[in-house]
């Protein structure tokens, strides 16, 4: 068996501790960034034929109006 010393325990339990302590907290940080990156993506938008605006997803090129369904292309609106 392995022998170690108080000091050397209460060592490996420290650093055990704060390396999850640490990866708890970079997974946390790393979930808010990947939200906001989303909020950003997102835009508001008047449609064509009803003139009620919504939120639409800025990557897609023709998007349905969440109020009356109609298509309508983003590069015009
Ligand atoms: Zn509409």
């Amino acid at each position: 068996m392995i022998e170690v010393s108080i000091s050397e325990a209460f060592f490996i339990y420290l650093f055990i501790s704060m390396t999850f302590v640490f990866i708890l907290w970079a997974l946390s940080e790393y979930r808010s960034r990947t939200r906001a990156v989303k909020v950003e993506v997102e835009e508001t938008m008047v449609c064509e034929i009803c003139l009620q605006s919504f939120v639409f997803n800025k990557h897609e090129s023709i998007v349905k109006c969440t109020h009356c369904g109609s298509l309508n292309d983003v590069i015009s609106g």
